[in-house]
């Protein structure tokens, strides 16, 4: 494979060592195509699968160009949800720390208007959101893009499946004429093509590979009818029992009654579907980071442009008609050099479906039989982890370091058995060894707590919960 390192960029120093320590080192094949048009300033539109790099890509553009010294909104970026918004922000917040003090805010629906007005009044670099609160702000006159420099459009095709496009076009036109435009989008159909023609000028054309590579996704098929499926999952995990398994289903009721009938059979597993409140997917999404939640029944809309790292296995409950959905399932697995295993299950009728994805992906299917997957116990494994919920965040000035304290120190843990711990604003959660977690967190709430179900940390009482899966 050839070579890219980032120092081959012109970039500061500082830029450079902050890469670095993130443990950016080469850069990904979409980087390395885009990054050096990028920084001379030129328009792109890159095609590139979902784990390919893309922030970096743009985030690189945005902040060399960035003065930090100047408080205007100087970079905006547009992605589909709020979830994809978080995750671009902080990667671009880690990416910053080689820049200066640059001040991101996100701008997203699912929260009220005033603190985002409130933070707008005391300025902002950079700009991450989805078009329809953009848009709302716009509308208030409380966000002023007359001073961007690059705007990137992420996951431009999601957007537009979404139906942004009069809102996209807007705050385009919003925005200064003579400005920086990248598009990043994992397909790129004509419609897309056609709409964001006027959006970009003489812009760099990129595609980078988007078939997965085969050596380091075991992919298997079985000939299934559709009665049985439930089972023919059950015994897939029971079998392979991977760590954390992505289950694909077509419709929401289908993933509803998969992760029932899981978790009816003992397994801990959840259903991720687009109508949920937003905060109920922001959970769901931290049990199965945290390894709460050991298998997540998804449709393709929910869980696209998701960064799950260390997913070892993905199955797909129904096959997909199209060939590029179904590499960009699998292609969840298997990421950053590991390897991973994909499952379709397949009924007579569906066997077309699989002839398309040969022919895309060049290569022959290879069948097993699910009666041959051998010996295998009676339940299926609960998750290694449990997610304690704790009514306290950033808001209380309460830190990781915190919550490992407490429960390293009053609740007798050791460090081994605290998993992933996540602080937001309100509220906290914390992975604990499930063997341990309840009376650890007993340990929290002895003393003089108010009520049983609150726990010290710090020397306060917070308020706590396990979340059942
Ligand atoms: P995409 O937007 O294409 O889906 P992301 O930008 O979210 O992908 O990147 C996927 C993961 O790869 C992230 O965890 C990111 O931190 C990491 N990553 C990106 N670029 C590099 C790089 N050059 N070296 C190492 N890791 C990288
Ligand atoms: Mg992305």
């Amino acid at each position: 494979m050839q070579s890219h390192p980032f120092t081959d960029l012109p970039l500061a120093a500082r830029f450079l060592a902050n890469l670095a320590t993130l443990g950016y080192h080469q850069m990904t094949p979409i980087q390395a195509e885009s990054l050096p048009a990028v920084l001379e300033g030129r328009d792109l539109i890159a095609q590139a699968k979902t784990g390919s790099g893309k922030t970096a890509a743009f985030g690189i553009g945005i902040l060399h160009r960035l003065n930090p010294a100047w408080f205007a909104v100087q970079g905006l970026v547009l992605c589909p949800t709020r979830e994809l918004a978080d995750q671009v922000a902080n990667e671009l917040r880690r990416l910053a720390r080689g820049v200066g003090n640059v001040k991101i805010l996100t701008l997203t629906g699912g929260v009220s208007m005033r603190p985002q007005i409130a933070s707008l009044e005391h300025g902002a670099h950079i700009v991450v959101g989805t078009p329809g609160r953009i848009r709302d702000h716009l509308g208030r006159a409380t966000l002023d893009l007359s001073k961007v420099q690059t705007l990137v459009l992420d996951e431009a095709d999601r957007m537009t499946d979404m139906g942004f496009y009069d809102e996209i076009a807007g705050i385009v036109s919003a925005t200064p004429r003579q400005r920086q435009t990248l598009l990043f989008s994992a397909t790129y159909p004509d419609d897309i093509r056609f709409a964001t023609a006027g959006f970009l000028r003489d812009p760099l054309e990129i595609a980078v590979e988007s078939r997965h590579d085969a050596t380091r996704i075991d992919q298997r098929f079985y000939e299934i009818g559709f009665e049985g499926r439930d089972e023919a999952v059950a015994r897939l995990l029971k079998h392979y029992s991977p760590v954390s398994a992505l289950a694909f289903c077509n419709t929401k009721a289908r993933c509803r009654e998969l992760a029932d009938e899981l978790r009816a059979q003992g397994f801990s597993a959840l259903a991720l579907y687009g109508e949920l409140e937003q905060q109920e997917r922001d959970e769901i999404l931290v049990l199965f980071a945290n390894r709460s939640c050991s298998v997540l029944v998804a449709t393709d809309v929910a869980a696209r442009g998701l960064d799950i790292a260390d997913l070892d296995t993905v199955i797909n409950v129904d096959v997909s008609k199209d060939p590029e959905v179904h590499v960009h399932r699998i292609g969840r697995t298997g990421r950053a050099g590991g390897a991973g295993m994909a499952h379709t299950l397949c009924a007579p009728n569906e066997k077309k479906w699989v002839r398309l994805i040969e022919e895309y992906q060049d290569a022959p299917a290879t069948w097993d039989e699910l009666e041959a997957l051998g010996e295998h116990p009676e339940a299926g494994a609960p998750a290694p982890m449990m997610t304690l919920s704790i009514a306290g965040g950033k808001k209380h000035k309460l830190r990781p370091g915190d919550l490992l304290g407490a429960l390293t120190g009053d609740a007798g843990l050791t460090k081994e058995q605290v998993g992933k711990i996540n602080v937001f604003e309100f509220n906290s959660y914390v992975a604990l060894d499930r063997r341990v977690a309840r009376q650890a967190v007993e340990r929290l709430s002895a003393g003089d707590a108010p009520a049983p179900d609150f726990g010290a940390i710090k020397g306060r009482y917070f308020k706590m919960r396990f979340i059942e899966v």
